[in-house]
């Protein structure tokens, strides 16, 4: 056990003196958690293999699941990175500093507890002015995964970060809540066709308007359990994200996902289970059940993304059993919400149909004929 100091910094404008400190303990080979735009991010120098295995202590996290290097000055990238191609160049141009990380082959620099053992590194330029200040003043790449212990909701408050972290870290900065509220898009560059291996803020959309051709890896899209073969991302094949509630997730026409929901919560109930309905502003008034959460509104999706980790770690504080999420199209950033949802439900996903959908089969099937 450690003593965690909480250092509570104005995130707009971070006071220097605090950031110092906490520099310093990232120079000295030590555990600093801090926010940034995603989620609160767990640093420790990335150059330095010792501090680095502190991560992986500190969260549990399995040794093959390679971790993200931060960096606030974009010529640390070719410091880190072997060869930085065009394709690149022209992301970071419109991307950084942001939710972008992109997957490189590494150079001889970084340790390879950093990348797990892989020849590729992933490397990030965080924009919230916190993350940048403690990366500058420590003058060091900061290798950071999501300052959660492994498999649960990453952190978007300083309090998540204590609940997981306590007595495992020297410092939390304290910077009030995340923007985006999910990790960073990850992108591998080192395709012949750039693959996005994580969905996040950065959608797929605005990457192929820069790149013209992106692909994205069945893993991320998370339709189905695939198994990942070549170890190209070993943190794809972990459950992630869940709370310890059950959850099952509704996907399909809006009107379908309702009634299959209030259908659920009523068999779960009867069960003896505490139902929790992770709802949105246009469906919560419809439900009844032990909890009812609004996570956002369905029209901005931007919305539920930020309350997403937090809705899951209220309902374990609340003792839930069961969490029925609804769905949502999986395009822009409801894809990186998606990916979320389908992997905290361990794939345990109920697809319905519509009312419209519905009505027109049956009156194929010759249902309404007299
Ligand atoms: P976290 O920051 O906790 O969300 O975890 C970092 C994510 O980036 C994980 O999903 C990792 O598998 C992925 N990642 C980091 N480095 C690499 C790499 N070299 N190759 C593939 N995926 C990576
Ligand atoms: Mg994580």
């Amino acid at each position: 056990m450690v003593e965690t100091l909480v250092l509570k910094v104005n995130p707009k404008q971070p006071e220097l003196e605090k950031i110092r400190v906490a520099a310093q303990v990232v120079r000295k080979g030590g555990l600093v958690v801090f926010p940034t735009e995603t989620v609160y991010g767990l640093g420790a120098n990335a150059l330095d293999d010792a501090a680095v295995l502190k991560i992986f202590k500190a969260k549990e996290r399995p040794a093959d699941n390679p971790l993200i290097v931060h960096i606030a000055d974009g010529d640390d990238l070719h410091i880190l990175a072997e060869h930085v191609p065009s394709e690149a160049k022209k992301l970071i141009t419109q991307f950084w500093p942001g939710p972008l990380t992109l997957l490189l082959r590494k150079s001889e620099l970084v340790p390879d507890a950093t990348t797990a053992g892989l020849a590729t590194v992933a490397i990030r330029m965080p924009s919230h002015p916190i993350a940048r200040a403690l990366i500058a003043e420590a003058d060091v790449p900061i290798a950071a995964p999501s300052a959660n212990l492994a498999g649960r909701p990453s952190p978007t408050t300083a309090k998540h970060v204590l609940d997981d972290l306590s007595g495992r870290i020297n410092i939390v900065i304290d910077g009030g809540a995340v923007g985006f509220g999910v990790e960073s898009t990850v992108l591998d560059l080192t395709t012949e066709v750039p693959t996005v291996l994580r969905p996040g803020p950065v959608t797929v959309e605005e990457l192929g308007q820069v790149l013209g051709e992106v692909k994205v890896h069945p893993v991320a899209k998370a339709e189905a359990p695939a198994e990942v073969v070549v170890a190209q991302a070993p943190g794809m094949k972990y459950k992630h994200y869940a709370p310890r509630a059950e959850v099952i997730l509704v996907e399909g026409a809006l009107d379908g996902m309702v009634s299959k929901i209030q259908e659920l919560t009523v068999k779960h109930k009867s069960a003896g289970k505490k139902v929790g309905i992770m709802a949105t502003v246009e469906t919560a008034r419809k439900y009844r059940a032990d909890v009812v959460k609004v996570v956002g509104v369905r029209r901005k999706p931007k919305t539920i993304a930020k309350n997403l980790f937090k809705a899951f770690r209220e309902f374990d504080e609340m003792g839930v059993d069961i969490v029925l999420a609804e769905g949502l199209k999986p395009k822009s950033i409801g894809l990186a919400i998606m990916n979320r949802l389908r992997k905290a439900a361990g794939y345990n996903i109920v697809r319905v149909r519509g009312s419209t959908k519905r009505l027109r089969s049956n009156a194929k099937r010759g249902f309404y004929k007299s």
